[in-house]
């Protein structure tokens, strides 16, 4: 049998895929079968390339495979792949900390280590949670968040998450938080500020932080929103005496052009959570930095300390990868040469809003988006035709919903980007009702 088949079956027989109707998978996917991956492509088993419009669910900032990371891997995991953080310490992992506060804005001297996104930003909230609790204020337990806000997976940020699809099968078992309506979703600026005022106004005491994906609500659908809202959730925060927790996982290492999507706004956050890029996308590994004032918190005696920690928290192979990333951004200048092509996403995806199909389009730095006239729930199908025209274009180009989208590695060569901009534009123009 060939190698494909054989894994197909395997697979089909085995795995639970993430966010997949395993019905309709196992009876009607063909699974693209990834044998290699380099800069912004996937190779199957067969040797078919394709392009990989959203570098692998946002992760591979600087493509598959670079070189350099690949071999800070290598040479890492020569000398050593895992000893643990606990009454220990590495150079990587402490190299990693100076290197990424040096980039952080300024005011985050502390990073905490951990696995992913999710557990990046659970590491914020519990960090939030336990300060108030132990510091005169233990009434503030509640989290203000966006409605459409995604922060990932665990039980603990899905109480704040906001797609509905992604939370309702939880709703009984997380705890109520406070929703606040985006810009996007309150229609304009001021009556997004408005309705935050309002509630902090009214639960501001309870409250322990805001947490917002700055600039960029990625899994709502790529929505993008004035990022003076940052500033107004600044000043709310300092002014109700609320931590602000940016959840820069996705929009973090230049995905929307500055290093951090905070930047726009000019504003710093008292936690900073980051994975995806953080770790070139090569390795499950993430960081919460996190402001001198929450740090200061937990000291004063053993029974305040901050008990948490995964085992594989500062995992040396991840810290070596993610210091080999920064060098990379610095020296290969990966923000100041993403301008450029950015600027060709923009005027691609600008093209695309003539056609009657295309109800909005819209981009960001790397982040190119639009949706297709219809239902904007991530359950529509409308996508998916476009994803099967891009595969057979040589693109993976998976939709959410109606929504499709590039988030192609920043460093993609420009014909790369050309290419998979033009099968863009032929797929969703294949479409046409
Ligand atoms: C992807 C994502 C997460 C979760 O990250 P994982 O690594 O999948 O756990 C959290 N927040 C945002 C904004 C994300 O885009």
């Amino acid at each position: 049998m060939a190698d494909r088949e054989r894994i197909v079956a395997l697979d089909k027989r085995r795995i639970w895929h993430p966010y997949t109707d395993m019905d309709d998978y196992r009876a009607r996917v063909d699974p693209l079968v990834i044998a290699r991956a380099e800069g912004a492509w996937l190779e199957d088993v067969d040797g078919r390339r394709y392009l990989d419009a959203n570098s692998s669910w946002w992760v591979a900032a600087l493509g598959h495979n670079h070189p350099r990371l690949v071999r800070a891997l290598v040479e890492q995991a020569e000398r050593n792949c895992h000893s643990a953080l606990a009454g220990m310490t590495h150079e990587p992992a402490a190299e990693l900390a100076e290197a990424l506060c040096a980039v952080a804005p300024e005011g985050l001297e502390h990073v905490f280590y951990s696995d992913d996104g999710s557990t990046a930003v659970e590491v914020g909230l519990k960090v939030a949670l336990q300060y108030w609790a132990q510091n005169g204020r233990p009434e503030r337990t509640r989290f203000v968040a966006l409605e459409d806000a995604f922060h990932g997976e665990t039980l603990g940020v899905t109480a704040i998450g906001g797609v509905e699809v992604f939370r309702k099968p939880f709703t009984g078992a997380v705890a109520e938080h406070l929703h606040v309506p985006s810009p996007t979703r309150a229609g304009s600026l001021d009556a997004a500020c408005d309705a935050l005022a309002r509630t902090l106004a009214e639960h501001g005491r309870q409250v322990a932080a805001i947490v917002v994906e700055p600039v960029v609500q990625g899994a709502a659908g790529m929505q993008i929103y004035d990022p003076a809202y940052l500033r107004e959730v600044r000043r709310l925060c300092d002014e109700h005496d609320v931590f602000f927790i940016a959840d820069e996982v996705f929009t973090g290492y230049g995905r929307t052009g500055p290093m951090w999507a905070c930047e726009h706004a000019g504003v710093v956050p008292d936690v900073l959570c980051t994975a995806k890029g953080f770790s070139g996308g090569m390795l499950p590994m993430a960081a919460t930095l996190i402001a001198p004032r929450l740090f200061e918190g937990f000291r004063g005696g053993a029974e305040r300390a901050f008990y948490y920690g995964h085992s594989f928290c500062g995992n040396p192979l991840g810290s070596a990868v993610g210091l080999e990333v920064l060098r990379v951004f610095e020296e290969e200048r990966i923000l100041e040469r993403a301008k450029p092509k950015a600027e060709r996403i923009a005027r691609a995806f600008e093209a695309l809003a003539g056609l009657p199909h295309v109800a909005r389009s819209r981009s960001l730095g790397m982040i190119g988006a639009l949706d297709l006239v219809g239902d904007a729930n991530y359950l529509a199908r409308g996508g998916w035709a476009v994803y099967d025209e891009a595969r057979a274009r040589g693109a993976y180009l998976r939709p959410m919903g109606n929504l499709v989208y590039v988030v192609p590695p920043l460093n993609i060569p420009d014909d790369d980007l050309d290419r998979l901009l033009g099968i863009v534009k032929e797929s969703v123009e294949a479409v046409a009702p």
